[in-house]
């Protein structure tokens, strides 16, 4: 996505129309800034979080006041940042609102994403009362040296310790890691995962280190401060994952993602899915299902905006057919169901579809792909190279 500010640019409107049927709330404030985290986290600012939480209100009662779809929401994330710094008053006035606007049901998933170490037993009371039904938690790792040398300030024990707190809330627990860290060797990695399985969750989310341009990271691997796994060793690593994960229940359903039956994150299946959802505060994104629009990412600006009225978008994209289709693409094949043929070769020419058979058998040959039931599946080591894969099936 292209991150200059756009503030020129007239920027479509969000079509309120459409039924928006799931809701991102950011929160920006963190109590550190992890060594390789490329989002918008704010560090030292916790007297803007009161200021910052009317601002929401404000930006979501706008939306409230003009929405004209249906008011049932399938999901509610509210994601950092470190959403569990917001304070708890605040918070719950926040879902008053929301359930003052729309009609959410015991089936609407209401999740927060939580740092170990940031929560006491009033947050579990809070979470309770405003209806939080999945826990998101930010584990990565469980070493306590590597967490120390990205700057996140918890330890094992504060892993365990909220593990222990949040099923008071939900038994709808997901954990976060990050495979490839610096620091943590293929021992280690099947260590953790043989804990992991052991504790009282539902779902893993697993991604693979990026290195962000800007990042401390992005400069300690410039001046070979740390040096990264190479991609065959964190092929192996992921693909050890994908079957130890399912021989303890736990089954990839998109490349990222694994969870016991009937536990897949309902939020980012409007993702994939690509149905219209709506993001709130600095930096969120939303989408209308023609146009993806991008929020300030400057806490000032985006405060402003506000306060004055007016448009806090700084990007927007409406999407051609062709990008639509190579979104389509790209999404589907990264879920365990994968694409159905019909949706890969849509509005594809007779000679393009005939090119595109070719090359799927081609794939197939190279493991990288499977063809059942006219559906169209990346094996594990396909996965790790879908994009290139999509570039390769969508240039025909
Ligand atoms: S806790 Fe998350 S959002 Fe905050 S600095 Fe670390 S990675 Fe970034």
């Amino acid at each position: 996505m292209d991150t200059k500010d756009t503030k020129n640019k007239q920027h479509p409107a969000y079509d309120f129309t459409i039924d928006t049927k799931s809701l991102y709330i950011h929160w920006p404030f963190c109590p550190y800034k992890c060594h390789f985290c490329p989002f918008v986290a704010l560090v030292g600012h916790d007297q803007y979080m009161p200021t910052y939480h009317q601002a929401l209100c404000q930006e979501l009662q706008t939306f409230i006041d003009g929405y004209q779809g249906d008011r049932h929401l399938e999901s509610i994330f509210i994601g950092g940042g470190t959403p569990s710094t917001y304070p708890l008053d605040l918070l719950l006035e926040l879902f008053e609102l929301l359930k003052k606007a729309f009609i959410i049901g015991p089936e609407t998933e209401i999740v927060i994403e939580v740092n170990p170490g940031t929560v006491t037993p009033a947050h579990l009371i809070c979470w309770k009362q405003a209806g939080i039904n999945r826990v998101s938690i930010g584990v990565q790792t469980i070493k306590s040296e590597v967490l120390k040398n990205f700057n996140r300030l918890h330890d094992q024990a504060d892993v365990y310790r909220l593990l222990g707190q949040v099923t008071s809330v939900t038994e709808n627990v997901s954990v976060d890691l990050i495979l490839g860290l610096p620091g943590v060797s293929p021992c280690d990695w099947k260590n953790l995962l043989s804990e992991v399985v052991t504790w009282p969750i539902k779902h893993v989310s697993i991604y693979l280190l990026t290195v962000h341009e800007g990042t401390p990271l992005f400069f300690d691997v410039r001046r070979k401060r740390v040096s990264l796994a190479s991609d065959d060793v964190i092929a192996d690593l992921y693909s050890w994952t994908v079957e130890f994960l399912a021989t303890h229940g736990i089954y990839r359903y998109e490349v990222s993602n694994f969870a016991k039956p009937g536990y897949a994150s309902l939020h980012n299946k409007i993702y994939w899915q690509r149905k219209a959802y709506r993001g709130f505060g600095i930096g969120a994104c939303s989408f209308d299902g023609h146009s993806r629009y991008r929020n300030q990412i400057i806490l000032q600006k985006y405060l402003d905006g506000i306060q004055n009225g007016q448009s806090i978008t700084n990007f927007s994209e409406t999407l051609s057919v062709d990008d639509a289709h190579l979104e389509k693409v790209m999404l589907g094949l990264r879920q365990a169901d994968g694409l159905a043929m019909t949706e890969l070769f849509a509005d594809r020419s007779i000679a393009q579809q005939v090119a595109g058979l070719e090359l799927l058998k081609l794939l197939e040959q190279e493991k990288l792909l499977t063809i059942k039931h006219d559906r169209c599946l990346l094996t594990s080591k396909g996965l790790l190279v879908e994009n290139e894969i999509v570039v390769r099936v969508t240039n025909l």
